[in-house]
């Protein structure tokens, strides 16, 4: 039996993963559970799951955990350093990485160093100290395993390859809601229609990204450390039906992908018992009934925040954590109404050309870029929604 420990449980990732978990029971045993600061869910996750240890990041919230949970004999951590105490317990083998955002980074680099394998949905962690990331991980002889389902696609697709083989990552984009929508319409796009995702039921935060193609820059990104690929050989297609879930092309013109129907569950299976695989029995994969797979280059102008990806990393250092923190405030602002759409990719363009990138040394220097992003951003939601 696995023991496991997952950050942030009370998410989109968390909760299939957790269903996961109760279809196997005899596989899996939940040493530890997190969240930000829904106390309600994860309540309820500790009283089905039965962890030794939970943490909240918010310290009033895991006060209110506390005095709701005093006939269970669980430890209840708060603030980040419960989440990282939490991701390093022993006895734990591998370690679900799913909260959202830059908030991932400490308690995931963590679990690396306490020897732990990570299962990683959590992509701006990896965005904003990825080499940091797998330097510690050959450090201390652990696997990071992509479950962002594309990362999963290539990875399942380079398995029994050579990696000197390799000639392109090709990264699909399914391009998210409003992928067929005019510049002029875009601008004033609310967020419950850009939160309408066409394939994937997801976190709001994901979703947003999606509708920017942020999210593939981030991807782009995650790619380039998690299978140390330089970005001219790493492409995006656009594929609607969200089918082919990326492909690897070699170097003697061979193709290898790996299709599915959309579901996170195949992905999050695969890094949490691989090399084996789980019989989640889902419908089949009805390719006839399916009848046509479309194809599209990604729209540059439209969707500037894909190239901001690429840009950041052709820059390199501290560049990648300042665009992700920039738009983890914009997306913020925006899903609370107080910027427009198209402000996001301004918001993140204008941080970056603020910024003067370093080496990423240290956690340190990956977390003072993204503090020092975090704000200036943040003034620049003020001064747009004045
Ligand atoms: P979500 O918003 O549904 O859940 C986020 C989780 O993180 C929640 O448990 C929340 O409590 C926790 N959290 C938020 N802030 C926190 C903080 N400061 N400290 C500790 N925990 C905190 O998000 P999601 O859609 O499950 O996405 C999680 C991660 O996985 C993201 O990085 C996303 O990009 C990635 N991912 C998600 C999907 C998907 O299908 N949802 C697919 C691929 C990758
Ligand atoms: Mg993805």
């Amino acid at each position: 039996m696995k023991s496991i420990v997952i950050l942030g449980s009370t998410g989109s990732i968390g909760t299939n993963t957790l269903d996961i978990v109760t279809k196997f029971p005899e596989q899996f045993r939940i040493a530890g559970l997190t969240a930000g600061s829904n106390d309600r869910k994860l309540e309820e996750q500790l009283r089905i799951f039965k962890p030794d240890t939970v943490a909240l990041t918010d310290p009033a919230a895991a006060e209110r955990l506390r005095e709701r949970c005093r006939d269970l004999p669980v430890e209840i951590l708060s603030g980040i350093e419960g989440q990282s105490q939490v991701a390093a317990r022993p006895g734990v083998e591998l370690v679900i990485s799913a909260i959202v955002g830059g908030a991932g980074l400490v308690p995931t680099l963590a679990a690396i160093r306490a020897g732990k394998h990570v299962a990683l949905a959590n992509k701006e962690p990896m965005v904003m100290a990825g080499k940091l990331m797998q330097e510690e991980a050959r450090r201390r002889q652990v696997n990071i395993l992509p479950v962002d389902s594309e990362h999963n696609a290539i990875f399942q697709s380079m398995v029994g390859h050579r990696r000197e083989d390799v000639r392109r990552l090709i990264l699909t984009a399914s391009g998210g809601p409003l992928w067929d929508m005019p510049l002029d319409k875009m601008r004033y796009v609310k967020p419950e229609q850009a939160l309408r995702h066409p394939n994937w039921k997801m976190g709001p935060k994901i979703t947003i990204d999606s509708a920017t193609l942020m999210n593939k820059g981030l991807e782009v990104v995650e790619a380039r450390w998690l299978f140390d690929v330089p970005p001219e050989q790493i492409e995006v297609l656009v594929h609607r039906e969200s089918i082919i879930h990326s492909l690897v092309e070699y170097s003697d013109g061979s193709v290898i992908a790996q299709l599915g129907l959309p579901d996170m569950r195949t992905p999050i299976s695969y890094a949490m018992n691989y090399p084996a695989r789980m019989p989640l029995d889902p419908p089949p994969l009805d390719l006839a009934r399916i009848g046509k797979l479309t194809f599209h280059r990604p729209d540059h102008d439209r969707f500037p925040c894909l190239g901001l990806g690429y840009e950041s990393l052709r820059v390199g250092g501290t560049m990648p954590a300042t665009r992700n923190a920039a738009n983890e405030i914009a997306v913020a602002a925006y899903l609370s109404e107080s910027i427009g759409f198209l402000d996001i990719a301004n918001i993140v363009r204008t941080t970056m050309d603020a910024h003067q990138p370093v080496d990423v040394s240290s956690l340190d220097v990956a977390l003072e870029a993204d503090r020092w992003a975090r704000e200036k951003a943040a003034a620049l939601v003020r001064a747009l929604s004045r």
